[in-house]
């Protein structure tokens, strides 16, 4: 007899419930297409049951003490670091990364959890003494109510952990609808979060598709909404919610250009380039998908090409893999699709990933390093986010044709130089107009002291997730005046307006 498929639960009100729910997805072990359990899409009732419950904790969380908050979450970082080999493994499962990069998704996203610890001095208003005789001004960062983040496949653990434990350290309450491609590591994080102290109905998980999406868009109770996933989704989260009256903040989709100087430092620039190209199969939103070679540094090319011969293919629990699998059969039909549009409409395929041979994983989702050159603004591999193992490789005659190719591009997540020469890299870090800039650094993901900074195109909304922008986006600035009477002015009516 076959072992009974586990059910992913609903996180309502501190219970982890088994949903009524008729409809039903499979996770899919992207490496072997084993099913490892089914998650729910949830009933409208049981979504409606979270976002109460999330209502009815706020009443009391919102004014339960700053210390007491910032504690839950210095238990919250050291439940993590003692089950990381356990979440990394549900999440290279689920999801294919290799166990090392599961690592380190899991530890970006840990990170934010020890900066909500320190949400005391994060969260402090300021004060005017005497903005008039007797008189100061200061401000109240006071939370929402009730927030709601919804999160894409590709970091699991890294972006839920962006969301709840900053909205709910500033005294929010929450709603997460993680990724139904791979829900099983975020379930694990928020069954620790309860245990490190979060209280019943301030953390709640529903599951779904579009419709748990547009329910939390549009439910009069939620107050804020963060997002991160593709730049269509996003752009119609951005709208409905905002319709809605909510803030919004979506962090989209992204096409990251990195640009080669000829007089960079050759071998750690083709090895940065590699491992930012095709490490975690390409499915960051970081990740390098386009290196504007400039000038000599085009000879570099047949190197590049070589380095990413010898990177290893296979799954991710298999020691010493360097790309593990595509999330999905449909993101493999896409990514296989896509490098075969970019061999039609012209551009030379230098390196051809397609239908690798991984022994002991016939199934599996595979896709190896894939590199084109020759590629052109107005291809189709140029203008649509791959989201696979692929590196565009385009040609500048100078640093400034490099950066006009950037600024032409609609997206503004990431970029990178790679120079020797420090009066280059500030000419660019002036001059290009992307909001994460890396100087010797391929993928700049900022830590958590300072915020994500995407722009133009892979954002919408001002304030990022994390760091100093998230305070702000997850409470409302009160600006209070006041002026204290001493007895001697008791009893005198003041009829005018301005203060003096
Ligand atoms: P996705 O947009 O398909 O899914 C994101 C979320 O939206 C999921 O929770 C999903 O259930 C929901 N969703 C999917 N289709 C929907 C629809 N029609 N209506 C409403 N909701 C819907 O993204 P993905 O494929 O899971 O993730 C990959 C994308 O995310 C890439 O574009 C990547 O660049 C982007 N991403 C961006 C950042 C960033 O910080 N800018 C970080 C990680 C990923």
């Amino acid at each position: 007899m076959s072992k009974p498929i586990p059910t992913v639960k609903l996180l309502i009100n501190g219970e982890f419930v088994e949903s009524a729910t008729s409809q039903w997805r499979d996770i899919v072990n992207p490496a072997t297409q084993e099913v490892l359990a089914r998650v729910p899409f949830a009933t409208q009732e049981e979504m409606n049951a979270a976002v109460a419950a999330a209502k009815e904790a706020f009443k009391t969380w919102r004014k339960t003490p700053i210390g007491a908050r910032a504690r839950i979450f210095l238990r919250y970082q050291q439940l993590i670091r003692e089950h990381m080999q356990e979440l990394a493994a549900i999440l290279t499962a689920e999801q294919g990364k290799t166990l090392p990069d599961a690592e380190g998704d899991i530890f970006r996203g840990l990170e934010v959890v020890e900066h909500a610890a320190g949400i005391g001095t994060l969260q402090m208003g300021e004060l005017a003494n005497n903005v008039a005789s007797g008189v100061d001004t200061f401000t109240l960062n006071q939370p929402l109510g009730v927030c709601a983040g919804i999160t894409p496949f590709n970091f699991p653990a890294m972006i839920p952990l962006w969301m709840f434990p900053m909205a709910i350290a500033c005294g929010n309450t929450f709603v997460l609808k993680p990724s139904e491609q791979d829900p099983m590591v975020t379930m694990r994080l928020a069954e620790l979060a309860l245990e490190a102290g979060i209280p019943a109905g301030v953390l709640n998980v529903i599951h779904g598709g579009a419709d748990a999406v547009n329910l939390l868009c549009d439910h009069p109770d939620i107050k804020a909404i963060s997002f991160v996933g593709s730049t269509g989704v996003g752009t119609h989260v951005y709208q409905r919610a905002s319709l809605a009256g909510k803030r919004v903040q979506c962090m989209m989709g992204a096409k990251n250009h990195a640009v080669v100087m000829p007089d960079a430092h050759k071998q750690q620039t083709l090895n940065n380039l590699v491992g930012a190209a095709f490490g975690a199969a390409g499915q960051r939103c970081m990740a390098v998908s386009v290196a504007v070679l400039v000038g000599e540094a085009n000879e570099w090319l047949p190197e590049l090409v070589e380095k990413a011969r010898t990177l290893k293919v296979g799954a991710g629990v298999e020691p010493g893999t360097d790309v593990g699998p595509l999330i999905s059969r449909a993101a493999l039909e896409r990514v296989n699709g896509l490098i075969a549009r970019g061999v039609e409409e012209g551009a030379q395929l230098l390196l051809d990933g397609r239908n690798p041979q991984v022994p002991g994983y016939a199934d599996g989702n595979f896709v190896a390093p894939t590199i084109f050159a020759g590629v052109t603004p107005e291809m189709t591999i140029y203008k649509e986010e791959i989201f696979g193992p692929v590196l565009c490789v385009m040609q500048a005659a100078t640093m400034d044709e490099a950066i006009q190719i950037i600024n032409a591009n609609p997206n503004g997540n990431g970029t990178a130089i790679f120079t020797r020469s420090g009066a280059a890299a500030r000419h660019f870090q002036e001059e290009i107009d992307v909001g994460q800039v890396g100087i010797n650094v391929p993928i700049p993901v900022p830590v958590p002291l300072f915020s994500f900074t995407g722009s133009r195109g892979s954002k919408l909304g001002d304030l990022g997730p994390y760091g100093k922008q998230v305070i702000q986006f997850y409470t409302q600035t009160k600006t209070v005046t006041e002026r204290w009477f001493d007895e001697a002015e008791v009893g005198a009516v003041n009829t005018t307006i301005s203060l003096k």
